[in-house]
């Protein structure tokens, strides 16, 4: 069985010195392994093909225990973000991320519209924000569902747009107001009105438009503190030497 598709280039390992697996996702698969035999020769099959960040349409066959990649067509190379160190971190970080979480096949088309249109904006911005890797991180937690709704206090109710602070509990995924009583235990962030506003705000808006944020510092610290427990916490994630790590 053969079939076509677009994907996304998220990672390619070399074997047997022509030879090639690549790591793909794409919007109706999700996250699947393929190799590319004599991938590493052939011009004619993968001209600039395999290549992590690119977008391509394969041709693939589906064996019993593997698939395998027949030929490609480049759709898009991203080529900015290989020549610029600042926008290659950024874009590698939010990779690395997307790879680490493992999104399942329900979620896997708004998965990958965001990650490319993240790729495009780290491409096209004139200055991306240094925050765009957390802005991503939060956005896909909210997108597959890992991140509560933080509209509200939790114990009260209090719309959070009225409070002037609240901490969120990070077991418990809560927002408390200063009014309720917080638990005994467990780790609490605290989050001031602006750092609610910029998480509601990245929520409901796409990367093309992350830009036109400016946060102020005290806010964009909270904001990162929070990514950071939630991520850690809830998806067993933490960045070390340069890659996401399982805890
Ligand atoms: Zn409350």
């Amino acid at each position: 069985m053969e079939f076509s598709e677009k994907a996304l280039v998220l990672r390619v390992g070399r074997f047997r010195e022509i030879d090639a697996w690549v790591r793909l996702f794409s919007p109706s698969r999700g996250m699947y392994t393929a190799f590319a035999f004599g991938g590493c020769r052939s011009r004619r099959r993968f001209c600039g093909c395999l290549d992590v960040f690119n977008h391509v349409h394969f041709k693939v066959k589906t064996g019993r225990a593997y698939h395998t990649l027949l030929e490609g067509r480049l759709v898009n190379g991203h080529g900015r973000l290989r020549a610029e160190p600042g926008r290659l971190g950024m874009a590698v970080n939010c990779l690395k991320f997307f790879e680490a979480v493992e999104v399942g096949p329900h979620g896997a088309r708004a998965a990958h519209d965001l990650l490319l249109e993240a790729l495009a904006t780290l491409t096209a911005e004139t200055a991306p924000s240094r925050l765009f890797p957390l802005y991503f991180r939060a956005k896909v937690a909210c997108d597959q569902g890992f991140f509560p709704p933080l509209a509200a206090c939790h114990g009260c109710g209090a719309p959070s747009e009225d409070i002037p602070w609240a901490v969120f509990h990070v077991e418990e995924g809560r927002l408390l107001c200063p009014a309720c009583p917080r638990p005994v235990r467990g780790t609490f962030v605290r989050l001031g009105r602006d750092a609610m506003r910029l998480l509601s705000d990245v929520r409901s808006a796409g990367p093309a438009d992350w830009g036109g944020f400016e946060p102020s510092p005290g806010a964009a610290g909270e904001f990162s503190r929070l990514l950071d427990r939630f991520v850690t916490y809830h998806l067993g994630l933490s960045w070390e030497h340069g890659t996401f790590v399982k805890n």
